[in-house]
């Protein structure tokens, strides 16, 4: 067996087993591992497993207050906001949850061309975005690959009032070696993509035709981008398929055989649960709905398990779901979205929408509400730009060194923000936040901070530790 091309490191029967054993919450076990999880080194399968089971609101809270500390060491008050960009809804596969499968008649086709990509962009940088995912379905017309690399080149290029993209990460299908390569020359940042279940037979039943049938291709396509020297790599699956347990199990193990093997896990983790889609009825009632309870759960077992890890929230939650995910671990999010080609220029036209969006605020309104609620909205993309990817990633963060640099980049990035698109009333809460912020931090750091906002405040821009 091939790991580049096999999801050899997948053993279903193990995954179940282990759901199995933990099918009754155990107090004193549970709260063991929730001490474990406070130290920041992680937690096995078995001690996700566990967590998992808890059902009582004691243990719940208990899990849920060591959630919110392990937020609060690692990232502070720190949320990193970017824009989807939906490029293309051409689409070759079936996949019964979604409104771009090939069969779909209800949905209007685009792939933008890139004077329109180019228009789309111009939207975003003049609402203030720096970070970008582009997503499309997995047909691209004309020549394939050059396509996407098309896509990426033309966001990079655009500039607008002094502004550009300074990270565009992509969801797109599983990719060979070569063309990961090809992303790679054209520096993306994270390479995202959601297995959408772990389950062979679910997968088989959801996947009815297309490229996309192929389960290994797609388990093992993230062996692929490493190889190919793409070390962000962004995983996730839809919740609302198959039993959540076992979901985020099978996931686990994927995580840990990306460190085994490359020395680095994912990046990212997003959390998507299936949202209503147009000529769906998977969508509209999910095999395995994923309950809001259940959910927060999910993304506090996820904090404590991969303490260092990016956990990305869509839009496709409503606010309050949201605001509760945001104190338990989530550290970005999507603000302001579309997700039909070309909805940002022709903000009434939803018919080719991927799924019906749960927050329709827009980028302002997002930020205004993170303000108030204590969070200092980022869009550093320093990192990336300065090579600290993958393993330096990793290295930098463990030791807690990462927040040296994070702070004062979300501090310089929202300045600038302030500065340059917010209204006055926006920038003088925002500015209270900033000095708030200051406050909180040491004498080195916010030494730091100050010299970069100082430059920011001076007129440049893009500056960054
Ligand atoms: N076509 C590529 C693929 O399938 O990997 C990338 C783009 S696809 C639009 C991105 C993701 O959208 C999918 O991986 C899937 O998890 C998610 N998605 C599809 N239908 C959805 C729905 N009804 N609700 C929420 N997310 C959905
Ligand atoms: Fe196409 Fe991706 Fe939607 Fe499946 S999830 S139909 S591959 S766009």
């Amino acid at each position: 067996m091939q790991a580049d091309t096999e999801a050899i490191w997948l053993d279903a029967q193990a995954v179940e087993a282990c759901v199995a054993s933990h099918r009754t919450e155990d107090p004193a076990l549970i709260r063991e591992i929730i001490a474990k999880g406070k130290e920041l080194h992680g937690l096995t399968l078995e001690d996700v497993a566990a967590l998992l089971a808890i059902s009582s609101e004691e243990l719940r809270e208990e899990l849920f207050e060591a959630a919110r500390k392990v937020k609060e060491d690692i990232y502070g008050k720190r949320i990193v906001l970017f824009a989807p960009l939906y490029f293309s809804n051409l689409c070759s596969n079936e996949c019964l949850y979604c409104a771009f499968r090939k069969s779909n008649r209800e949905v209007t086709r685009k792939a933008l061309n890139m004077e329109e990509i180019a228009a789309e962009t111009r939207i975003l940088l003049r609402q203030g975005h720096k970070r970008l995912l582009l997503v499309a379905g997995e047909a691209y017309p004309g020549s394939g690959i050059q396509y996407v690399l098309d896509a990426i080149d033309t966001v990079y290029s655009v500039h607008e009032n002094g502004s550009n993209i300074r990270r565009v990460n992509v969801n797109l299908a599983p990719l060979s070696v070569e063309d990961y390569r090809l992303l790679k020359e054209h520096n993306i940042g994270t390479f995202q993509l959601f297995q959408e279940t772990y389950h062979r037979p679910t997968y088989a039943s959801m996947h009815l035709s297309g490229p996309k049938k192929d389960f290994d291709w797609r388990a093992s396509c993230f062996d692929r981008a490493m190889l190919a020297g793409i070390d962000d790599v962004g995983m996730g699956l839809l919740y609302g398929l198959y039993d959540w347990k076992f979901e985020t199990l099978a996931m686990m193990a994927h995580i840990h055989h990306l460190e085994e093997r490359f020395g680095v896990g994912c990046h990212t983790i997003s959390v998507p649960r299936i949202e209503p889609a147009v000529g769906s009825d998977v969508a509209s009632t999910p095999p395995h709905a994923l309950a809001d309870n259940d959910f927060l759960v999910l993304i506090a077992t996820l904090r404590l398990a991969v303490p260092y890890t990016g956990i990305i929230l869509s839009t496709r939650e409503n606010a309050a779901t949201r605001s509760k995910a945001l104190e338990l671990g989530v550290s970005q999010i999507s603000a302001g979205s579309r997700t039909n080609p070309g909805g940002y220029t022709d903000d009434e036209r939803f018919e080719a929408a991927q799924f019906q969006l749960g927050d329709h605020r827009s980028l302002a309104e997002v930020i205004a509400d993170l303000g108030s609620h204590g969070y200092i909205p980022s869009f550093c993309t320093g990192c990336y730009r300065l090579g600290r990817t993958g393993k330096d990633f990793m290295d930098l963060a463990k030791p807690g060194l990462i927040k040296r640099k994070c702070g004062p980049n979300a501090l310089s990035t929202f300045e600038e923000y302030l500065l340059d698109y917010a209204t006055p009333e926006a920038r003088r809460a925002g500015e209270q936040a900033i000095e708030a912020e200051l406050g909180r931090m040491d004498d080195k750091v916010r030494a730091i901070s100050e010299r970069l906002l100082a430059k920011v405040r001076d007129g440049q821009r893009d500056v960054y530790c």
